[in-house]
């Protein structure tokens, strides 16, 4: 019997833990501790823990797959590559729409933008950032200059404060949750802002249970708090920001006075005020939030907030301090940062100069798209839906937009209006069943790469194991694919260290590294602009990223949700996850370990909502909101606030997106995943 430790990063969230995967007679057999990784120390959650049980699931897809009579027929790679080449070729620019995934490698994630814009042609490439984190890469970019979490997770341990916002941090990011019991050890105060009283909420010193969707009001008040007793930085402002006084004259209207906010929010003021003098008084407070923050369309004006307050306190750039901007996926912010987003090459370099289309035309030798912004994911599931024609042919990636986007039976039109789909990845995808091409994938286990975490840590996979039958990992499919179309001379990578030494050289801040130096365990954060730079923890710590290197403050008005409770829709729906499933459930739910933990989704509801309703506990009830309508099991419970309902949007079988809004943020065009009006209804003889 053959036994190896292959040392590798978790495929789950974007805390980035590591850990060995026990390989066994060349297969993927379990997790076991890297106890020297310097994210996790050795430690995972469940997740992590069970992270090998989907590798050698037996419906892994192990060979092409091409639809005919309505029925996926086997093939070979090359019959596959024909016809896809054959029909990509029909389709002009705009025709086309690229899919990547915050799921595969920085190296893959690179490639698909580089297919689309180079051989495709099309500015249309964007990925499920966009409904996760659009938000803060638009609302930090414009306060800071850089739209990223701007401390590392061990510094949060540091705080002396947290104010914890809009993130169930200890079921999705639980390593870091780990940070803020370590912070509280050593006696951080820690606020938790939340609808629910989740088992994050369970640890804090205080919880502001608050409305869905009142983040700028109950942000607002704390500003006005913090200048009423003096509690700001004045030498900050006055030295590293600038439009300080633009958001004074907001924040100190009558609107955003405790009374009035705690009318908005739901939230005694006396709480509103205990807890800015904690946040105000600290001189090293930190905010963490996650998507409770950034999926409204208020999400960027909900981000902005929060760098408000941080330049208003001068809680930026020193260790314990900052803006902890908590990414999902686990490659979400190496998806951002490999250009594969509408409006950016790597590396955040805008598509609409035209020195970079310039830059990057050189770098790939081949003309590439107009130099535009394309269509977001939000924006193209739209046109495909009402403008049928104008997107013909749609080429996906790793992503599930029939379980994850808002409004499914909206997904569902657009995506039947497609002309030709090619959907690649691991399994069957609700989304895959609608394809004309499927290919089969490999998994993190079974190929060379990196990610990046969501502390900017750019880290490596090690191929572990052979992908199952004919699978391929996804970089090599674009080599192969780019031949079939004539761009073999753009697509020679032999590796994917290959890939990532070109990465490095077209995109400033990865400039400086290499797979040599990322051998380490700590890996490197960028920036890292050269080869003897050390990576950079820490942002801002002198000055902002904007060119005359000062923050900026933005003036923001609260504005509700784009839809609020009425007499036919009385309820606040709001979405999350759970610690045992991950995202849509393609992986999770093919771990018995995890699936059996929590094996389908409920709605939860306050004891006195329930009452009126007249619903048990467990009781089967009907979710209706303007969109659709699922039934799903009721879990009466005191930890959701009165007014509100929650529901997990893993499982296919009750699946909250059918019933979630697709109104979007005007400038990030990240949906409101987390406040629509729902009206839920007892289902007769239940
Ligand atoms: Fe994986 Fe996230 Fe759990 Fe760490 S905290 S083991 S990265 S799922």
């Amino acid at each position: 019997m053959e036994m190896k430790y292959v040392p590798t990063t978790c495929p789950y969230c974007g805390t980035g833990c590591g850990f060995n995967l026990v390989v066994r007679d060349k297969k993927v057999v379990g997790v076991s501790p890297w106890h020297r990784n310097p994210v996790n120390e050795g430690k995972l959650c469940p997740k992590g823990n069970y992270a090998h049980e989907f590798v050698n699931a037996p419906d892994r897809l192990t060979k092409p797959l091409i639809k005919k009579d309505g029925k996926f027929v086997e093939a070979s790679w090359d019959e596959a590559y024909k016809l896809i080449a054959e029909k990509f070729k029909k389709y002009q620019g705009e025709q086309s729409a690229c899919l990547a995934s915050a799921r595969v490698s920085n190296e893959e994630n690179y490639l698909m933008q580089k297919f689309a814009r180079a051989v495709l042609k099309t500015p249309n490439i964007d990925h499920c950032a966009r409904l996760c984190h659009a938000s803060t890469v638009v609302g930090l970019a414009g306060a800071f200059g850089s739209g990223a979490m701007t401390q590392s997770i061990a510094d949060i341990a540091e705080s002396k404060c947290l104010l914890v916002i809009g993130t169930n941090t200890f079921e999705q990011h639980p390593l870091i949750g780990r940070r803020i019991m370590q912070a509280k050890a050593r006696g951080a105060k820690v606020i938790y802002a939340d609808p629910r009283l989740t088992p994050t909420g369970k640890i804090a010193d205080l919880h502001l249970q608050f409305y869905s969707g009142t983040d700028v009001a109950l942000f607002n008040c704390f500003m006005q708090l913090i200048l009423k007793n003096g509690w700001e930085n004045k030498e900050f402002i006055a030295k590293r920001t600038k439009d300080f006084e633009k958001v004074k004259e907001i924040v100190m209207k009558d609107t955003y006075s405790p009374e009035n906010v705690s009318k908005i929010t739901g939230v005694p003021a006396k709480d509103i005020i205990t807890a800015a003098e904690w946040f105000g008084k600290s001189g090293q407070s930190a905010i963490l939030y996650s998507m409770g923050i950034t999926q409204h369309t208020t999400g960027v004006d909900n981000v902005k907030s929060t760098a408000n307050i941080q330049m208003m306190t001068g809680n930026l750039g020193r260790p314990g301090t900052g803006i902890c901007a908590l990414r999902g996926q686990n490659n979400v912010q190496g998806a951002c940062d490999m250009g594969a987003l509408a409006n950016v090459y790597s590396g955040y370099q805008s598509v609409i100069v035209p020195d970079m289309k310039k830059k990057m035309e050189t770098a790939w030798g081949c003309d590439i798209a107009e130099g535009k912004v394309g269509l977001t994911v939000t924006k193209l599931i739209n046109k495909l839906a009402d403008e049928p024609g104008a997107v013909k042919c749609v080429y996906i990636m790793g992503e599930n937009p029939m379980l994850s986007d808002p409004d499914l039976h909206h997904v569902e039109k657009g995506l039947k209006n497609v002309e030709f789909m090619v959907v690649q990845d691991i399994f069957m995808t609700e989304t895959a069943e609608l394809a004309d091409v499927v290919l089969p994938a490999a998994c993190f286990a079974e190929k060379d790469g990196t990610q990046t975490s969501t502390e900017r840590r750019v880290q490596k996979w090690r191929k572990a194991q052979d992908p199952p039958g004919e699978a391929k990992a996804d970089w090599q499919i674009f080599c192969e694919l780019a031949k079939h179309m004539g761009y073999e001379k753009q697509f020679p990578y032999k590796s994917a260290e290959e890939i990532f030494n070109e990465i490095a050289k077209v995109t400033p801040s990865y400039g400086g590294m290499s797979y040599a130096r990322l051998e380490k365990p700590e890996a490197l954060c960028w920036p890292c602009p050269t080869a003897d730079h050390p990576g950079t923890p820490i942002l801002h710590k002198e000055k902002f990223t904007h060119p005359d290197g000062l923050g900026i403050f933005t003036p923001i008005e609260w504005k509700p949700p784009a839809e609020v409770p009425d007499k036919d829709y009385p309820l606040i729906m709001t979405t999350g996850r759970c610690i045992w499933q991950w995202h849509t459930g393609t992986m999770t739910r093919r771990s018995e370990d995890l699936e059996r933990e929590e094996p389908t989704g409920w709605v939860e509801i306050n004891p006195e909502d329930a009452k009126a309703l007249g619903v048990a506990d467990k009781e089967m009830v009907r979710a209706v909101t303007r969109r659709g309508q699922i039934e799903i099991g009721a879990r009466v419970t005191k930890n959701i606030k009165k007014g509100v309902v929650f529901m997990p949007f893993h499982y296919k079988e009750c699946a909250a997106n059918v019933l979630t809004n697709n109104a979007l943020d005007p400038t990030a065009a990240i949906p409101e995943f987390k406040a629509c009006a729902v009206r839920i209804e007892k289902i007769k003889g239940a």
